[in-house]
């Protein structure tokens, strides 16, 4: 940091898990760009006072998360389309004063598909959970495969999602998840995606999937990315499937975020290589 520092944070509550300051302030380093990333924990009732404090200090961007993700919308001065149908905002980028909020996790996760060369035009695509970032993981899959099932413990949430999705041009609908529904969908669909936390550390030894449910020739994708791979990832790869851990979709999401503050191409390597080495204890 030298003088005419740019300020970017995250806030959250907790925030001491977060892996994004690593992530920024590694690219930040790399590129040679006078910019910080800093978390702040933010309780809710503070994020008002929160928000205030960011336009007072002129803090050039930040994150947001669990748990202000949908209630910050209220508080910025413009929210972009995506963001108001997906229902929440992870990125926002002050200009001039004026609050942006953007969420790039949909286009985090189609970035992480296409660098792995996953087409899905005529495809079928299973999508478990019906939270935050299934929807907007779903917005973005229900304008590129040809049929997209969304199953979810809470029933209503996935037939609420599912109706939303409708007209926006593949076949969609929403069920409970049962083991019944999933080994009925998963038998001829192509993409599996796991949006639920089912698999996320401390529960490891948790799949959203059993292991007899999956195919060789299925392409399985958990946004999970602590652990780098999760139960339901280590059975689709023993069994041979293609498989896709939550590192790029995180990595994508913040090289986004990364560009609209600085204006400069996010050095993906870098963070990537920084995230991972934060989720196996390194460095
Ligand atoms: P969320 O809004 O709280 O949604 C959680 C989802 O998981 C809901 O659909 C919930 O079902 C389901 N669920 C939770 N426990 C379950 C269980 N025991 N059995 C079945 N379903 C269960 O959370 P989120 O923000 O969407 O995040 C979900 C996961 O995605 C987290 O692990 C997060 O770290 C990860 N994520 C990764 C990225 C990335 O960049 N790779 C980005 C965003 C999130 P109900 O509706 O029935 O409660």
């Amino acid at each position: 940091m030298w003088s005419g520092t740019k300020v970017i944070c995250v806030i959250g509550d907790p925030i001491d898990h977060s892996l994004s300051p690593r992530m920024h302030n590694a690219a930040f380093k790399y590129l040679g760009l006078n910019y910080v990333y800093v978390p702040f924990r933010v309780l809710k009732a503070d994020l008002k006072y929160a928000v205030k404090g960011i336009r007072a200090l002129n803090i050039r961007g930040f994150n947001v998360t669990i748990p202000h993700k949908v209630s910050i919308m209220k508080f910025l001065d413009e929210v972009d389309s995506t963001a108001l149908k997906i229902g929440s905002v992870n990125t926002v980028v002050n200009e001039d004063g004026k609050l942006l909020g953007y969420n790039t996790d949909g286009l985090g996760f189609s970035e992480a598909l296409r660098e792995e060369g996953i087409n899905l035009e005529g495809k079928k695509v299973v999508l478990i959970g019906a939270g935050g970032a299934s929807r907007a993981v779903s917005f973005y899959l229900a304008g590129v495969c040809s049929k997209l099932t969304i199953l979810n413990r809470t029933r209503s949430k996935a037939v609420k999602l599912a109706g939303e999705l409708t007209g926006l041009g593949c076949k969609v609908c929403g069920k409970g998840l049962t083991t019944k529904s999933l080994e009925k969908e998963l038998a001829d669909c192509d993409l599996l995606v796991n949006t639920t936390s089912v698999g996320m550390y401390p529960n490891v030894g948790e799949s959203p999937v059993p292991r007899n449910f999956l195919r060789k020739d299925l392409v399985v994708f958990d946004i999970v990315y602590n652990p780098l791979e999760t139960l339901l990832l280590s059975y689709a790869r023993e069994i041979g499937a293609k498989v896709v851990d939550g590192v790029g979709m995180l990595v994508n999401q913040g090289a986004i975020g990364f560009k609209m503050w600085t204006g400069v191409e996010a050095p993906k390597e870098i963070m990537k290589r920084e995230v991972i080495d934060s989720l196996l204890g390194r460095g």
